[in-house]
């Protein structure tokens, strides 16, 4: 094509065969490179402009009653945790908006711990609130984390995420939330502190304390040490929100140790509450923790110690049906897709959820064996003419059968 006909940029003046991706106005042109561009000045100046952060606004923000009646349609009981969850969150809202230095008074933060097993709903908990935050949120691994010079990352990379999620836009990570998962697994081994150099343990902790506390951190932006040339971000602590869960696997243990010394005595003449054996978790209190593997200072920075309630066949068998996104919802949307309606028999969740039971795959197992029910169907269903599938008891039955069950039990 003639060089002058070509349609240009407006802005670069480049050739639309220069550039990945022209956009056509009314009177000019302008590729993706300049937009993208434009886009980064627009944010910059609604920043200067102090449009940037929003604001949060107190007949806006969701009040704890509202923020349980919001986690209720996502998880399934664990009402404790939801409650503890939704007071911390409408706190940290407070704080955040607190007139400076109008009186002597400073609201601080808590941070909270969630202990509950593994599949009791802490991660999903987490994830459903952010759904509804008006701050940045971001989840880590506390597996991960390492002291400062060995393999692993850095404590500081859990704010590298955070000022991802807020595009960079310091005051705003500065506001977040962060939940930082398996927290247990950077317990102290063994009792004896330091003998030897505790890599992922102690260690960690150290570091990790001084984020709890609130403290200046140079943060690397892209996390890691793999970028040796970027330049730090200096990112506040103190008023970002920190959220910690962990299975604590053994811990009921260390409680029931506790409360067994403590019937011992005096005390125990005055002691006429009945110990619910089946569910210790709902006793734990701080020095449990200490007694599992966390420092006192960082246990001192978790005020707010909440638990996860172990699911039992009611709840199971909820959580297959009723959260908002649930498993067999899932499902029906997927066939819906193909046009084709689909049905279980109520029987089926029954039998699903013994099979959950059965293998120990708690919560975390009612997806696999669903889609091991489901697989044939899932396969054969798009290139027939159905209409609608009934998956019935029989059905349930005959394709567990020929499922690979050890597959599941290892799972
Ligand atoms: P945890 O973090 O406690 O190990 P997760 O939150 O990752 O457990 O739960 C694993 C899966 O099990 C979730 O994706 C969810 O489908 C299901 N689940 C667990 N607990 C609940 C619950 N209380 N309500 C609804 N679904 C749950």
């Amino acid at each position: 094509m003639d060089d002058r006909r070509k349609r240009r940029c407006s802005f670069c003046g480049r050739a639309e065969d220069e550039v990945g991706l022209l956009i056509t106005g009314m009177n000019g042109c302008i590729c993706n490179e300049c937009a993208a561009q434009a886009n980064e000045i627009v944010k910059e100046s609604m920043k200067k402009a102090g449009a940037g952060v929003p604001d949060l606004k107190w007949d806006e923000l969701p009040r704890p009653k509202e923020i349980k009646e919001f986690l209720d349609q996502y998880v399934i009981g664990q009402d404790d945790a939801k409650r503890y969850l939704s007071v911390a969150v409408y706190n940290h809202y407070k704080r955040l908006m607190q007139p400076r230095s109008a009186d002597d008074v400073e609201i601080e933060k808590s941070n909270i711990i969630m202990v509950g097993s593994t599949g009791t709903g802490k991660t999903l908990l987490a994830r459903s609130i952010a759904k509804l935050l008006k701050v940045p949120f971001t989840i880590v691994d506390a597996t991960v984390l390492t002291q400062a010079g060995y393999v692993g990352e850095d404590i500081e990379s859990i704010l590298s995420r955070l000022l991802q999620v807020a595009d960079y836009d310091v005051e705003q990570a500065e506001r977040g939330i962060v939940f930082i998962d398996e927290i247990d697994k950077i317990a102290r081994k063994g009792d004896n502190p330091s003998i030897t150099r505790d890599v992922s343990g102690e260690g960690v902790q150290q570091g990790l304390l001084k984020l709890l506390e609130g403290s200046v951190v140079n943060v690397p932006p892209q996390g890691g040490r793999k970028h040796p040339e970027q330049k730090f971000i200096q990112v506040n602590t103190q008023n970002i929100l920190f959220i910690c869960g962990g299975a604590f696997d053994g811990i009921e243990r260390k409680i029931a140790q506790r409360l067994n010394t403590h019937v011992v005595g005096y005390g125990a003449v005055k002691q006429t509450v009945q110990i619910d054996r089946g569910n210790l978790m709902q006793y734990i209190a701080p020095q449990d923790l200490k007694s599992f593997g966390l420092i006192p200072e960082i246990i001192g920075r978790l005020p707010v110690l909440t638990y996860l309630n172990p699911l039992d066949r009611t709840a199971l068998r909820n959580i297959l049906t009723e959260p908002k996104n649930s498993i067999v919802k899932q499902y029906i949307k997927l066939f819906e897709m193909d046009g084709v309606k689909l049905e279980f028999e109520p029987e089926v969740f029954d039998y699903i959820v013994d099979k959950a039971i059965e293998y120990k795959l708690g919560a975390r197992g009612l997806r696999s064996i669903v889609e091991s029910i489901m697989m044939d169907t899932m396969f054969e269903i798009p290139s027939q003419k159905a209409e609608s599938f009934i998956v019935t008891l029989d059905y349930a039955k005959q394709q567990m059968a020929k499922a690979n069950l050890s597959r599941l039990q290892t799972a």
